[in-house]
């Protein structure tokens, strides 16, 4: 420890001079740092963390809250207000000046407040992925938060892990890593274990492993030996990645348009202004005031605020149910999804593997029992006898446990694994055999492994085996193993492999759904106890074959049947054999076209011929990561929008390419994280979906966003500018037009965001992908609604007027009946493919309702307290006239009910299209 603290840069910081971890041998590093490959105790660990800190790079400093405040007012339109205010404050419009004052201000908090919110949420939901590191601690290996690393932990590491400290390295195994980050070499670097002379460069040094970069192959272990801001990449820059700006294209088009309809309005007022004062003869500081209103009613100054809350509400329900948005676009292309390629193993079936048969040269053993328990028995089938099935499958059993990392442990009662399933059942299956794990893998010391990667698809592991002899034992992919297998084992000697028994007996197990996998080994004099792919060219006996049962998802065939309905396509892409996933995708109500295509059949297709075979089939089995990326590409070139999931490293490219890439939570790779869209947590089909759902439903409810602020704006617009043209008296003065933006924008302007999903929104196809947000419905609503808004407001004023009520109550009936038809009009906006008029759609929401009483409240407020009929020239309204207000509220929602009807009849706008 002292060592330690004198070689690494203090806790204070300072830089004392850097050790050569490089230049130090195995034993020298695990001396000084006072570390064993067993991992450092409990205590140690709390001491160093003590004396280091966390193994974190300090977080890029937020900006100040008053900055980001001040940020909400840089806006054109803002500006505009405010230089409005100031000459309205001039003209003697105290009031007007004041109000629209008060309209930014709001308009500011309620944004600020609202961006501040979504912007925590959405960096505690990354937290949720935030990335772990394999360690050795006590004797144990585990899996810890990478923040909590210290000097001197032992680290594993493998294909697709961020190394998560810098490390010396003291096993390295085909490990390459891609240190592009800090030397700019784009070739990884082959790692080993050798020490490095003490000048080195950087990217000399091949038995050290740096913070941040990219493990792209192999396996190896190390020490760490700097932490935190001590690191490579900590020296260079404190701050790699920054806060990931809240924006989509989506909402950047939304803002875009924004600024060119502030400028068209300021020019529109400007005309209007020009068209008061010279052709009406308004007095110009009248006129400048009404055209300043109309200009701030127009301009839907909240949409792009609520916009972004809509998309942050979509990230937090979509994290709520297990799915983890990396990338914010990912949530309107969710909403697009038309095919979903998924992942077999975990992800449509349990991933609760159990052994359930054995197949040797002469007999078949059926083995009994569930999950993990290792409880059952092991019978020879009818007609065989027990004992000489047993032992002609005791060295496959014995192979399959020392093949293996996986372990087995129990707690409250239940078993549970430690690694990978498959390497758990067959812990289980020794135990059920009679074989103590931890006894034969003690007698059968590992000297080697070459680890399992999904490319060569098998795993070799090499032990001593007494008697100065050594054994590789090798599982894997059936096929893969006989290829490289000459003879079969017997009980005596080893016999020419007999394909076609074979052939047949893993058909047999696969077409039960069963996952086969193979067992081979090989005797050799102990040597240097290295083990390389040239130790498997030759003398490989072939033991049998194991089948594994591993249950699909009871509730992924109700999401495969959902998406039928919602026409998303479903394709499975599995590594497992042909056979195995035809059975579990027919057990899944997944498959509808009779064949499988293997990857050999994807070697064979050129890239023309994939697409519509891609297309065609449900089933693709025996793939490589390559064969995923060829598909993904096949599939967009027929214009599909792709959702691809993967966890390995070289599942990257496929997930980069895909339109939403998604990777597993627990055992996808940080490399395949990284590559993705999304992350899937409990790494569940159903999961997706759900996803694809919420993603639907945010689109759904941004445009209803949309739909309903618009018309608001124009509708005031259209009045006041009917108004200017046909020289009547102002409906509404500027300062209550302000009032409704304020009102509205605080309350109903919000709830929209909280929709939740209507009923058949699984039930419509996907939309393009190319589809403009503003659809020919949505801007064919935009302006019938304002048209009805302008007539309902004029028509209340004029029938006001006529009956002797004075132009201020009149203008006050105006403002109601604006307010009143938003209400009535948000009730009909929340169902934009069905009636309103039910009882789910009479009740509303908590957030619908929450605003509506706020609404009401403060329209009583505008048109009965005294002080509003100073502040803005209000006056009482009669309950009879109220009434009437009321009643032309509840007449437009039956217009726009009779108009969804009557569109749907007549199969307009795709009969109010998907
Ligand atoms: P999916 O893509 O659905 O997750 P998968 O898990 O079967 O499918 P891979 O993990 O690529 O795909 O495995 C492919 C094949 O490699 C398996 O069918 C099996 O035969 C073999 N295999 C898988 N895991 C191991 C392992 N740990 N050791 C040896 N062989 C393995």
């Amino acid at each position: 420890m002292s060592t330690l603290t004198r070689t690494t840069p203090s806790a204070t910081g300072d830089e004392t001079p850097e050790r050569a971890w490089h230049a130090v041998t195995v034993d020298q590093l695990l001396a000084m740092l006072a570390t064993v490959p067993g991992g450092l105790s409990a205590g140690e660990v709390v001491a160093r963390r003590a004396a280091h800190g966390p193994n974190a790079l300090p977080e890029p400093p937020r900006r100040h809250p008053v900055l980001r405040f001040l940020a909400q007012f840089n806006n054109t339109l803002i500006y505009f207000l405010l230089a409005a205010s100031v000459a309205a404050w001039i003209l003697g419009h105290r009031i007007d000046a004041a109000v629209i004052i008060a309209v930014v201000t709001i308009n500011a908090i309620v944004g600020y407040i609202q961006e501040d919110k979504a912007e925590k949420a959405l960096s505690a939901i990354r937290k949720m992925i935030s990335p772990r590191a394999n360690v050795w601690r006590d004797g144990q290996r585990t899996s810890i938060p990478v923040a909590d690393l210290v000097p001197g932990d032992v680290v594993v590491i493998e294909a697709g892990d961020r190394v998560p400290a810098d490390m010396r390295l003291i096993r390295a195994r085909g490990m390459l890593i891609d240190e592009a980050m800090l030397t700019g070499e784009s070739v990884a670097a082959e790692k080993q274990e050798a020490p490095a002379a003490a000048d080195a460069p950087l990217g000399d040094r091949l038995c050290m492993a740096y913070s941040g970069t990219l493990v792209v192959g192999g396996q190896g272990t190390g020490v760490v030996v700097a932490t935190g801001r001590h690191t490579e990449i900590g020296r260079i820059s404190a701050l790699i990645e920054g806060v990931e700006p809240l924006t989509t294209p989506l909402l950047r088009q939304i803002n875009r348009f924004g600024q060119r309809f502030t400028w068209v309005a300021i020019a529109a007022a400007g005309l209007l202004f020009a068209f008061a004062t010279l052709a009406r003869g308004y007095p110009w500081p009248d006129a400048l005031i009404a055209v300043v209103a109309l200009a701030v009613g127009v301009v839907p100054e909240g949409l792009p605020a609520v916009i972004t809350i809509t998309l942050a509400i979509g990230v937090q329900r979509m994290a709520a149910r297990n799915a983890i948005i990396r990338r914010l676009p990912a949530v309107e292309t969710l909403g697009a999804t038309s095919v979903i390629c998924s992942d077999k193993t975990g992800t449509l079936t349990r991933n609760e593997m159990t052994a359930r048969r054995i197949v040797t040269s002469d007999h078949v053993v059926m083995v009994s029992g569930s999950g993990y328990t290792p409880v059952g028995d092991l019978t020879a089938q009818e007609g065989d006898e027990d004992v000489a099935a047993l032992e002609a499958a005791a060295s496959l059993i014995r192979s399959g446990l020392l093949c293996n990392d996986g372990h087995l442990r129990q707690a409250d009662g239940q078993w549970r694994v430690e690694g990978d399933p498959m390497e758990g059942a067959l812990v289980a299956l020794a135990m059920k055999a009679g074989l103590n794990p931890g006894h034969v893998r003690a007698e059968w010391p590992r000297c080697d492994e070459i680890p399992f990667d999904a490319q060569h698809r098998f795993m070799a592991t090499r032990h001593a085996a007494g008697g100065g002899k050594h054994a590789i034992f090798v599982k894997g992919a059936p096929e893969r193993l006989l290829a490289m297998c000459a003879t079969q084992a017997a009980v005596s000697g080893g016999r020419p492999l007999y394909q076609a028994y074979w052939t047949e007996q893993i058909a047999q197990a696969a077409s039960h759904g069963e996952r086969v996998l193979g067992f081979a080994m090989k005797s050799l004099p102990a040597g240097d106890g290295r083990l390389s792919m040239a130790d498997l060219d030759q003398g490989l006996i072939f033991l049998g074959i194991v089948g594994f049962i591993d249950p699909p998802r009871d509730e992924a065939i109700q999401a495969i049947a959902e998406c039928r309905s919602a026409g998303i396509a479903v394709k499975m892409i599995t590594g497992d054999h042909g056979a195995t996933a035809a059975a579990i995708a027919r057990q899944l109500g997944l498959m509808t076209a009779p064949d499988v295509v293997t990857g050999a059949d994807l070697d064979k297709t050129s890239d023309t011929a994939l697409a519509p075979l891609a297309a065609r089939a449900d089933v693709f089995a025996r793939t490589n990561p390559e064969h995923k990326l060829r598909i993904v590409r096949a599939l967009q070139s027929t214009g599909a929008v792709v959702a691809m999931t993967g966890d390995g490293v070289n599942d990257a490219p496929a997930l980069k390419q895909a339109d939403v890439g998604i990777a597993m939570g627990r055992k996808g790779t940080e490399a395949a994280k990284e590559a993705s869209e999304m992350v899937l947590l409990d790494e569940n089909f159903v999961s997706i979906v759900a996803a694809v759902h919420e993603g639907r439903t945010v689109y759904d409810n941004i445009r209803k966003v949309i739909a309903w602020t618009v018309p608001t704006n124009g509708g005031e617009a259209l009045t006041v500018i009917a108004a200017i043209l046909f020289g009547f008296t102002m409906p509404m003065t500027p300062t209550q037009i302000l009032w409704i933006n304020l009102i509205l924008t605080v309350t109903l302007g919000l709830v929209l965001a909280f929709e939740p999903s209507e009923p058949g929104v699984m039930r419509r196809p996907p939309r393009a992908a190319d589809a403009p947000l503003l659809s020919p419905f949505l801007v064919w609503r935009v302006f019938f609604v304002s048209a009805l808004f302008t007539a309902g407001g004029l028509a209340i004023f004029f029938y006001a007027l006529q009956r002797g009520l004075g132009v201020e109550t009149a203008r006050t009936m105006v403002v109601n009946v604006i307010v009143v038809f938003e209400i009535f009009y948000l009730f009909n906006v929340r169902y934009l493919h069905m009636t309103s008029i039910t009882l789910r759609g009479a009740l509303g929401t908590p957030a619908v309702l929450i605003a509506l009483v706020a609404v009401v409240v403060a329209q009583f407020a505008f048109t009965y307290a005294p002080i509003m009929h100073e502040l803005f020239d209000t006056r009482p309204v009669a309950i009879g006239d109220g009434m009437v207000v009321v009643a032309s509220g509840v007449l437009l929602m039956l217009v726009l009910e009779v108009e969804k009807i009557m569109l749907r009849r007549w199969r307009v706008f795709g009969g109010i299209e998907p």
